[in-house]
């Protein structure tokens, strides 16, 4: 049977349905699975005649070992629907260029690549708590910037046995994203706003989840916290499938043929979407060179092409927030794998990271990850240029997160002159930062803040109409109008839950 082992202790074992449900090791370690399961050419067939949601059920079976397989095919039927993402495929692939795609993740509820995962993870908790902590109702805390939140309340809106509780900072997040979340529908879901930045709204939510008091009275109503954030095992192995499936879908299209290698581009934070990719490589399927693509918080840049990890730097603020990120958490799986597990080694690296903000991978580790990866970066001004020339020169409009990845691929072709067939994974629709992308299209300082209009802007410029998720957004009611201190988070949230 598929176990995971802590990344901080190659002692720790335990099941798909534990590793899901708690996370996060107690050791501080992220888990992982103890193998990599392996596509044959004989798998990729069956597959490449499969649709998304067969795909997803044969990949996420392979990794779920203590699921049954009536309840993995469950989890995915239900997260996959013609309903909930407005596209056929999930998942479907543009040709910008001969031989170069871009693959969109934007077309499930929320609007942003979150989705593809965040759809999925409440089913997968709620099997497993099933197995794990039977007859408990989760209760999820999540601090935002912007997207997890709103792809998170999504996700687990109405999922029986789970209530979710959002804060973001009340000056944080774009309109759009405010609107989205302010507007959540479904009974089991609270939002709030907390006096402070992001970083008071991310430590209040860990004062409580740690809170040994909170844990006792929420255990005293049958309840137990969990955590939707990218470190857990269940938001990154339904990533793991979207590489997999588009592979496959440029086999079927007759792109490339079965066994071709190919290079693939992403977007870069937290590190998940780039790993998922890098698993999927390690499951056979025949990928070349990972590039990542950072903005002006460019450490993940400077570390795979150096091999030192440094967050003592200035943090920039960009118009592709969602990579504005100094410690990218799920790297630490990526060294755990590079260092054939050693998990001393990996403690190492990260005590020195909590030390000194800082460390530096051994020789072997540089030598794999030249092998595996390419990393650049752009500032926003960059990401506008790319944004402008993608439209001119391509009728394609990108959001500034898909824009940092064109522009870091364009850097790619011209330094290393591969010609590799290349997906650039594209991680939200451009409606979701209306404002920047209509003003870097027109060259123009921005005047226009009423989204509305912005809106209806760059409707004219995609000759597209607004996914109706987003014309919706200004016909709904606002639900949740709270704001509270990041100390006062405890009593709201004990409220939030009639605990009172
Ligand atoms: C979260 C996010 C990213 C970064 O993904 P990671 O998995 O954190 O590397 C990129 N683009 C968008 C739009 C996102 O929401």
């Amino acid at each position: 049977m598929m176990n995971y082992k802590s990344t901080r202790n190659n002692d720790v074992t335990v099941s798909a349905s534990v590793a899901i449900s708690r996370g996060i090791s107690e050791d501080g370690g992220l888990f992982v699975p103890e193998t990599m399961p392996w596509l044959s050419y004989t798998d990729l067939q069956i597959l490449t005649d499969s649709d998304y949601v067969a795909r997803a059920n044969d990949i996420l079976s392979r990794f779920l070992g203590d699921f049954t397989p009536g309840e993995v095919l469950d989890c995915v039927s239900r997260a996959y629907t013609r309903e909930k993402f407005e596209t056929e495929s999930i998942a479907p692939l543009y040709e910008l260029n001969p031989g170069v795609y871009l693959l969109e993740l934007w077309h499930g509820p929320t609007c942003a690549f979150k989705d593809m995962a965040l759809q999925l993870l409440p089913h997968l908790l709620s099997v497993s708590t099933k197995k794990a902590n039977p007859g408990k109702t989760v209760v999820i805390l999540v601090a935002t910037s912007g997207d997890t939140g709103k792809a998170a309340l999504e996700g687990f809106r109405d999922v029986p046995g789970t209530r979710i509780l959002v804060f973001y900072p009340e000056q944080g997040v774009s309109p759009m994203q405010k609107m989205q979340m302010l507007t959540q529908e479904g009974e089991n879901v609270f939002v709030s706003a907390i006096h402070g930045n992001f970083d008071d709204a991310q430590a209040g939510v860990k004062a409580v989840f740690t809170d040994a008091a909170v844990k006792e009275k929420l255990a005293a109503h049958n309840m137990v916290f969990s955590s939707a954030n990218s470190i857990n095992w269940g938001r990154l192995v339904p990533q793991i499938v979207y590489y997999v499936s588009s592979y496959c879908d440029l086999i079927k299209n007759n792109r490339i043929s079965a066994g071709e290698h190919i290079n693939i581009v992403v977007p870069t934070g937290n590190f998940g979407n780039i790993l998922a990719a890098y698993y999927a490589k390690k499951m056979g399927i025949p990928i070349n060179k990972l590039i990542c693509a950072s903005n002006a918080n460019n450490v993940l840049t400077e570390f795979l092409q150096t091999g030192i990890y440094d967050r003592n730097r200035p943090f920039y603020t960009t118009i592709s927030p969602s990579m504005d990120i100094l410690i990218s958490s799920n790297l630490e799986r990526l060294l755990y794998d590079l260092s054939a597990c050693d998990d001393g080694r990996v403690r190492g690296y990260m005590d020195s990271l909590s030390k000194t903000g800082r460390y530096e991978v051994d020789d072997s580790i540089k030598k794999s990850i030249a092998e595996h990866f390419w990393a650049g970066y752009c500032d926003d001004a960059g990401t506008r240029a790319t944004i402008k020339d993608v439209y001119e020169r391509n009728a394609c409009v990108s959001d500034p997160h898909t824009a940092v990845a064109l522009n870091v691929y364009q850097q790619y072709r011209e330094k290393s002159g591969d010609e590799t067939k290349t997906i650039i994974a594209s991680t939200a629709s451009p409606y979701k930062f209306a404002g920047d992308v209509v003003n870097a299209i027109r060259g123009e300082q921005p005047t226009q803040t009423d989204q509305r209009v912005l809106v209806e802007e760059l409707s004219k410029l995609m000759l597209s109409k607004p996914p109706k998720q987003i014309a919706a957004l200004f016909q709904k009611p606002v639900r949740f109008q709270g704001v509270c201190d990041a100390e006062a988070m405890q009593d709201t949230i004990f409220a939030a839950l009639d605990l009172a």
